[in-house]
């Protein structure tokens, strides 16, 4: 541990032995013409992939024998092993390894790196278990005896994480997502004090008052760019060219996605820089071009296009919400933007009143007209119906 040199000096040694092992066998061709080497290797894990089941087992006993010479063992109840005939999972070839079989995937499932995998090779449990993570995480949180703002800071910067990674690395669909994004939308209502009622659009929008919150749906559709964009412009070949596909959902496509954010960033630098706002030209900070940016900059550039188009739709389910869209007509007003050393600033009290006067859910005599049919007026000059504005700078009386 900490040794810098070590684990180099491991690499170099072990490479020695698969270069040694490789030379038994042959790797796998590729569809696209390219050939897989039958070894790879990730430090001292390693995957084999190969035809038939006498190269298998040539290339395991070979292997043995090299790692016996260099005083090492192979691990064979750590292994997984998996034969495949004609598309059907097969139960009676098994392998040995270190003079012990190596038990089969359908028996034993292997997690590795998060991913849980089974012998039908399938990601469908994947999403259940996420949501399942997710469900515990956010029952454990609601019942720690923190005020509530202190956990929305612990699901955002904790746990969103740990559900983030399978979401990336495993084909979860869409709708499994939206549904993971209903549940916590759930609890962040309850932790901020605001009513069930409240939209969505309020809690990620960037809108007149923007919440340094996240949904699920929007970190997997960045995830799910970046990984686009991983797989396409890997450094290496092998990588680029066997064109792994991304799926995610019928209504949400990827690859189709990046390839519209790309586009549309090329469709602006043809446009140029132009003026937005009043501050003056040259006054804003210059503009990325699609063709002058490196590959970092370009994976940067599609992710932001990306959440602009879903903070677009945030900016449209407004428009069909009956008062929540108060916002989109106001004229003149600054936005502002609450991260989270204000949000520690501020009382808990104060800002669920200031979150539910911004999209008029608060108890204003209007609203609970509304809501309870109570014919309710303000308490001051007796209007009925006294809107927020009226409470709050409106009456004559006040
Ligand atoms: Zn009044």
């Amino acid at each position: 541990m900490g040794c810098a040199i070590s684990p180099i000096l491991f690499v170099t040694a072990f490479e020695v032995i698969l270069r040694g092992a490789r030379q038994v066998v042959g790797g796998i061709r590729l569809p696209s013409g390219e050939r897989l080497p039958p070894l790879r290797s990730y430090m001292d894990d390693i995957t084999t992939i190969l035809q038939t089941a006498p190269c298998t087992t040539r290339l395991l006993e070979w292997f043995d024998e090299l790692i016996t010479w260099a005083r090492m063992k192979v691990k064979a109840a750590k292994s997984r092993s998996l034969s495949i005939r004609k598309g059907v999972p097969q139960v009676k070839t098994t392998f040995v390894a270190g003079r012990e079989p190596i038990p089969q995937l359908a028996e034993k499932p292997l997690k590795s790196l998060g991913r849980q995998c089974t012998a039908d090779l399938s990601d469908r449990q994947m999403g259940k278990q996420a949501k399942q993570q997710l469900a515990e995480g956010l029952a454990k949180i609601d019942q720690s005896q923190l005020p509530g703002k202190h956990k929305v800071w612990c699901y955002q910067h904790t746990l969103y994480q740990c559900v983030m990674w399978p979401l990336k690395i495993c084909e979860v669909p869409m709708s499994e997502v939206r549904r993971m994004d209903s549940l916590t939308n759930r609890y962040f209502r309850k932790w901020m004090g605001l009513p069930r009622c409240f939209s969505i659009a309020g809690l990620f929008g960037w809108n007149m008052l923007e919440l340094p919150l996240k949904s699920i749906s929007l970190g997997y559709k960045q995830e799910k760019a970046r990984l686009v964009l991983e797989m396409k412009d890997s450094t290496d070949h092998l990588i680029r060219s066997a064109k792994v596909p991304i799926r995610t959902d019928r209504k949400w496509k990827a690859p189709a996605e990046v390839e519209n954010a790309i586009s549309s960033l090329q469709h602006k630098e043809v446009m140029g820089s132009t003026q937005t706002g009043r501050a003056g030209l040259e006054w804003a900070a210059p503009r990325q071009f699609w063709s002058k940016a490196t590959k970092r900059q370009r994976k940067t550039m599609v992710v932001d296009e990306v959440t602009r188009v879903e903070q677009e739709h945030f900016h449209i389910k407004p428009i069909s919400q009956g008062s929540q869209e108060a916002w989109t007509r106001w004229e003149a007003t600054v936005q502002r933007c609450i991260s989270w050393a204000d949000i520690w600033r501020t009382p808990q009290s104060r800002l669920s009143f200031l979150i539910r006067a911004a999209y008029d859910t608060l108890s204003c005599p209007r609203n609970l007209t509304q809501w309870f049919g109570s014919e309710v007026g303000c308490p001051l000059c007796s209007t009925t119906k006294a809107s927020l504005q009226h409470i709050l700078s409106g009456c004559k009386v006040a």
